[in-house]
């Protein structure tokens, strides 16, 4: 739906204070329009409309994440929720942003700092409030370069995360263990979101607290506030959303039968303990137990092995090594990896970096820089055997970046066509401080468990300088 008149016959309630004026953005599950209230045309909103083939348990867990830890260190706040039957309309301050990629390039070391600063408090903020984001890439981390206001959003992919059991589980289980201290956490009722139903239309609505109107509309940190202070407390949207909160967890298809995890059952059948492998150009994935897929058939003993279930929603050049290999150990060190790879992007001045079409090619994309053995034991380590046809040593992560980015400065200056141009172009950073490239090599740890977290991260000497 991308008729702002059919917006307003599905929420005709919008029509009366807010004036929608364009599309601003389009994912796969969503247009989001700008608005601007008439009573106040600088108070300006974001409108996201989730289509309504997208699935409730996702549209759930969007507004949960929201409600529950937005509003503050730099994570998306949310004014209001609308739904009409299965349409559903989240209302969030405007955030007025630049393209990433149009951008960053011509950014001084300073805003650099910043820019990935900003985007580590969010992380901390996501993680210690038990989530993974799970999508972290520029395009849902917003950036008002004017004010300086930064806010990640599309919280459509994000999955909580219990750290004493490594596992990531849905909300009804992180909404029974909430209930279960909420006579300790009772909120405080004054900063409620009311929820009202219409029940003519069927609608929900979810308006925030009155004193939204007197906070400063220029910091999204002081923007309508979520209840929860320590993240303890729990809103649920509406009870139609409840159904198969599981569907995060993506079945992989047939072709992963050449990803085999090491505890499925020991083959049976001598004659087939051969060699069971899969190739793609430049490198292959082995098991060493049968060649099933060199037959027309597949064998008992792959059919009777477990399929492997892991979570791997996210985009594909931004997925870190343990999701690429489907492992079970996913943790926030996953919204870590991306973050390295924004950095690795500014750094290098390349972006997108890894443009993969499949996991394999991404695959294939960190062996490159990273070199065979070190994906060899990093594929070791979540359960997979990687074999890499090619002998590809590591790159030089620093040598890597400042040579890639030398380039791109000089194509760029060789573009100029006028004298502001080359004037503007003359101040682009070509070498950053040793500390940035310090910060990526712990962001870009290819083993979760010694990968840095945001919150250590924010310490690091980078930004002390
Ligand atoms: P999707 O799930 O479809 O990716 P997003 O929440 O990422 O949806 O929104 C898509 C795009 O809409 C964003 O990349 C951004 O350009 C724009 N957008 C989303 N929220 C806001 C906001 N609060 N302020 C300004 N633009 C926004
Ligand atoms: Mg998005």
């Amino acid at each position: 739906m991308d008729d702002i008149q059919e917006l307003f016959s599905l929420f005709p309630e919008i029509k009366e204070h807010i004036l929608v004026t364009k599309k601003i953005g389009q994912g796969t599950f969503s247009y989001v329009y700008l608005g601007e209230f008439y009573q106040n045309k600088e108070e300006k909103v974001a409108l996201k409309y989730i289509i309504p083939t997208s699935s409730p348990s996702r549209t759930k867990q969007e507004i949960d994440c929201l409600l529950n830890i937005g509003g503050r260190d730099n994570v998306i706040g949310v004014l209001s929720v609308l739904r009409n039957k299965s349409h559903v309309l989240i209302i969030m301050p405007y955030v007025d942003h630049e393209s990433f990629h149009g951008s960053f390039i011509y950014w001084t070391i300073d805003e650099v700092k910043e820019y990935i600063k900003g985007l580590l408090i969010a992380l901390n903020r996501v993680h210690q409030c038990g989530i993974i984001h799970r999508d972290v890439k520029p395009s849902n981390f917003l950036y008002d370069s004017k004010k300086k206001i930064y806010a990640l959003v599309d919280f459509g992919l994000a999955q909580t995360y219990d750290s004493s059991s490594e596992n990531i589980f849905t909300y009804e289980k992180l909404n029974k263990n909430r209930s279960n201290h909420q006579s300790e956490n009772t909120p405080d009722k004054k900063n409620l979101i009311s929820i009202s139903s219409k029940k003519s239309t069927g609608q929900l609505i979810l308006t925030t607290p009155k004193t939204q109107n007197t906070q400063n509309k220029s910091d999204i940190s002081s923007l309508p506030n979520v209840p929860n202070k320590d993240c303890k407390t729990q809103m649920s949207i509406s009870q139609s959303f409840d159904r198969n909160l599981n569907e995060q967890l993506i079945k992989p298809t047939s072709t992963i039968i050449n990803v085999k995890n090491f505890d499925s059952p020991k083959p049976s059948t001598p004659n087939l303990q051969k060699f069971h492998s899969f190739s793609k150009p430049g490198f292959t994935f082995s098991d060493n137990k049968c060649n099933c897929f060199n037959m027309p058939f597949v064998c008992e003993i792959c059919t009777a092995r477990p399929n492997k279930w892991a979570a791997r929603a996210g985009t594909a050049g931004f997925r870190a090594p343990e999701v690429l290999f489907r492992s079970n150990h996913q943790t926030p060190a996953v919204d870590v990896w991306s973050a390295g790879i924004v950095l690795l992007s500014i750094l290098s001045g390349r972006y997108p970096f890894f443009k993969a079409v499949d996991d394999y090619m991404a695959i294939m994309q960190l062996t490159s820089l990273f070199g065979g053995e070190s994906i060899r034991k990093s594929s070791i380590k979540y359960g997979e055997s990687f074999l890499c046809s090619f002998d590809k040593q590591p790159d030089d992560l620093k040598e890597i970046c400042k040579s890639l980015r030398r380039n791109s400065v000089q194509t760029i200056k060789s573009k100029a066509s006028n004298e502001t141009e080359r004037e503007a172009n003359s101040n682009i950073i070509v070498d950053f401080p040793d500390g940035a490239y310090d910060l990526l090599k712990k962001l870009l740890e290819l083993d979760y468990e010694k990968r840095i977290s945001a919150e250590n991260a924010l310490k690091h000497q980078f930004f002390e300088t």
